[in-house]
Protein backbone atom coordinates (compact mmCIF):
# COMPACT_ATOMS: atom_id res chain seq x y z
CA UNK A 1 0.00 0.00 0.00
CA UNK A 2 1.15 3.29 -0.76
CA UNK A 3 0.73 7.10 0.29
CA UNK A 4 0.90 9.17 -3.10
CA UNK A 5 2.85 12.21 -2.27
CA UNK A 6 1.30 14.93 -4.60
CA UNK A 7 -2.35 14.12 -4.26
CA UNK A 8 -1.66 15.47 -0.65
CA UNK A 9 -2.15 18.89 0.37
CA UNK A 10 0.02 20.64 2.81
CA UNK A 11 -0.58 20.31 6.33
CA UNK A 12 -3.12 17.73 7.90
CA UNK A 13 -4.31 14.81 5.74
CA UNK A 14 -6.88 12.02 7.04
CA UNK A 15 -8.39 9.11 5.30
CA UNK A 16 -9.95 5.82 5.27
CA UNK A 17 -8.80 3.09 3.11
CA UNK A 18 -10.17 -0.60 2.24
CA UNK A 19 -7.66 -3.37 1.23
CA UNK A 20 -7.40 -6.69 0.48
CA UNK A 21 -4.82 -9.05 2.55
CA UNK A 22 -2.88 -9.66 -0.82
CA UNK A 23 -2.27 -5.82 -1.16
CA UNK A 24 -0.70 -5.42 2.80
CA UNK A 25 1.15 -9.29 1.80
CA UNK A 26 -1.12 -10.88 4.22
CA UNK A 27 -1.60 -13.96 2.59
CA UNK A 28 -1.28 -17.23 4.10
CA UNK A 29 -1.64 -15.10 8.24
CA UNK A 30 -4.51 -14.97 10.13
CA UNK A 31 -6.18 -11.80 7.93
CA UNK A 32 -8.07 -13.45 5.27
CA UNK A 33 -10.68 -10.24 4.93
CA UNK A 34 -10.59 -6.82 4.37
CA UNK A 35 -8.42 -4.12 6.52
CA UNK A 36 -9.67 -0.83 7.23
CA UNK A 37 -6.57 1.75 7.05
CA UNK A 38 -7.15 4.71 8.81
CA UNK A 39 -4.40 6.96 7.93
CA UNK A 40 -3.17 10.49 8.97
CA UNK A 41 -0.32 12.34 7.15
CA UNK A 42 0.86 15.73 8.25
CA UNK A 43 2.32 17.13 4.97
CA UNK A 44 5.49 19.65 5.71
CA UNK A 45 8.57 20.97 4.21
CA UNK A 46 11.03 18.24 4.22
CA UNK A 47 9.08 15.70 6.73
CA UNK A 48 6.26 13.85 6.37
CA UNK A 49 4.56 12.16 10.07
CA UNK A 50 2.46 9.43 9.18
CA UNK A 51 0.08 7.70 11.87
CA UNK A 52 -1.78 4.52 10.28
CA UNK A 53 -4.50 2.42 12.32
CA UNK A 54 -5.40 -1.17 11.20
CA UNK A 55 -8.20 -3.08 11.68
CA UNK A 56 -9.14 -6.55 10.42
CA UNK A 57 -11.02 -9.70 11.60
CA UNK A 58 -8.46 -12.66 11.75
CA UNK A 59 -9.56 -16.30 12.40
CA UNK A 60 -7.36 -17.47 15.13
CA UNK A 61 -7.56 -21.01 17.46
CA UNK A 62 -8.45 -21.11 20.93
CA UNK A 63 -5.57 -21.76 22.91
CA UNK A 64 -8.16 -23.81 25.31
CA UNK A 65 -10.62 -25.42 23.36
CA UNK A 66 -9.38 -25.37 20.17
CA UNK A 67 -12.25 -24.32 18.08
CA UNK A 68 -11.83 -21.78 15.73
CA UNK A 69 -12.92 -18.42 16.22
CA UNK A 70 -13.02 -14.79 14.67
CA UNK A 71 -11.26 -11.58 16.28
CA UNK A 72 -11.05 -7.93 15.21
CA UNK A 73 -7.52 -7.29 15.73
CA UNK A 74 -6.38 -3.50 15.51
CA UNK A 75 -2.65 -2.47 15.02
CA UNK A 76 -0.75 0.96 14.81
CA UNK A 77 2.30 2.31 13.75
CA UNK A 78 4.56 5.68 13.46
CA UNK A 79 6.26 6.84 10.95
CA UNK A 80 8.37 9.84 10.17
CA UNK A 81 9.80 10.11 6.75
CA UNK A 82 12.64 12.90 6.03
CA UNK A 83 13.47 14.39 3.31
CA UNK A 84 17.35 13.64 2.31
CA UNK A 85 19.05 13.38 -0.75
CA UNK A 86 20.79 10.09 -0.19
CA UNK A 87 18.97 7.05 2.67
CA UNK A 88 21.17 6.60 5.89
CA UNK A 89 23.06 3.65 5.42
CA UNK A 90 22.02 1.08 7.83
CA UNK A 91 17.97 2.19 6.86
CA UNK A 92 15.92 -0.46 6.74
CA UNK A 93 12.23 -0.83 5.22
CA UNK A 94 10.45 -1.49 8.46
CA UNK A 95 12.30 1.46 9.97
CA UNK A 96 10.46 4.16 11.89
CA UNK A 97 12.10 6.73 10.83
CA UNK A 98 12.83 6.70 6.68
CA UNK A 99 14.32 8.60 3.88
CA UNK A 100 12.69 9.90 0.65
CA UNK A 101 14.10 12.18 -1.93
CA UNK A 102 12.71 15.61 -3.56
CA UNK A 103 10.85 14.31 -6.67
CA UNK A 104 9.52 11.10 -5.04
CA UNK A 105 6.33 10.15 -5.79
CA UNK A 106 4.73 7.28 -3.31
CA UNK A 107 5.77 6.35 0.54
CA UNK A 108 5.12 2.47 0.63
CA UNK A 109 3.64 1.86 4.21
CA UNK A 110 2.84 -1.59 3.28
CA UNK A 111 5.32 -3.61 5.80
CA UNK A 112 4.56 -1.00 8.38
CA UNK A 113 0.75 -1.84 8.20
CA UNK A 114 1.19 -5.69 7.91
CA UNK A 115 3.57 -5.92 10.66
CA UNK A 116 1.53 -3.38 12.77
CA UNK A 117 -1.45 -6.12 12.42
CA UNK A 118 0.52 -9.11 12.90
CA UNK A 119 2.56 -7.98 15.86
CA UNK A 120 -1.10 -6.99 17.47
CA UNK A 121 -2.17 -10.91 17.68
CA UNK A 122 -2.08 -11.58 21.50
CA UNK A 123 0.20 -14.42 22.47
CA UNK A 124 -2.31 -16.60 24.18
CA UNK A 125 -5.77 -16.40 22.48
CA UNK A 126 -9.29 -17.43 23.86
CA UNK A 127 -12.38 -18.08 22.01
CA UNK A 128 -14.06 -16.02 24.67
CA UNK A 129 -13.18 -14.82 28.47
CA UNK A 130 -14.84 -17.33 29.90
CA UNK A 131 -14.06 -20.69 27.60
CA UNK A 132 -14.77 -24.04 29.60
CA UNK A 133 -11.89 -25.68 27.53
CA UNK A 134 -11.71 -29.66 26.90
CA UNK A 135 -12.53 -31.69 30.05
CA UNK A 136 -9.27 -33.47 30.88
CA UNK A 137 -11.21 -36.38 31.53
CA UNK A 138 -13.35 -37.19 28.22
CA UNK A 139 -11.94 -34.63 25.92
CA UNK A 140 -15.46 -33.25 25.33
CA UNK A 141 -15.40 -29.30 24.91
CA UNK A 142 -17.21 -27.96 27.84
CA UNK A 143 -18.75 -25.24 26.11
CA UNK A 144 -20.96 -26.79 23.71
CA UNK A 145 -21.36 -30.16 25.72
CA UNK A 146 -21.89 -31.73 29.04
CA UNK A 147 -18.76 -33.55 30.54
CA UNK A 148 -19.39 -37.52 30.42
CA UNK A 149 -16.92 -38.49 32.90
CA UNK A 150 -18.83 -38.33 36.08
CA UNK A 151 -21.90 -40.61 34.44
CA UNK A 152 -19.25 -43.70 33.59
CA UNK A 153 -18.01 -43.04 37.15
CA UNK A 154 -21.60 -43.62 38.27
CA UNK A 155 -21.79 -47.00 36.60
ZN1 LIG B 1 -12.20 -21.73 23.60
ZN1 LIG C 1 -15.21 -35.30 31.18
Amino acid sequence: MKIQIDSLKEGHNGWLETVSPGELELNGSPFNGKVSVQLDVDKRSGKIPVSIKAKSVGRFTCDRCGEEFDREIEGKCNIMFVMREQPLPDEMPGDDVRSYFSGQSELDVTSDIRDALLLSIPFKLLCSEDCKGLCPGCGVNLNFEECKCLKEKDR
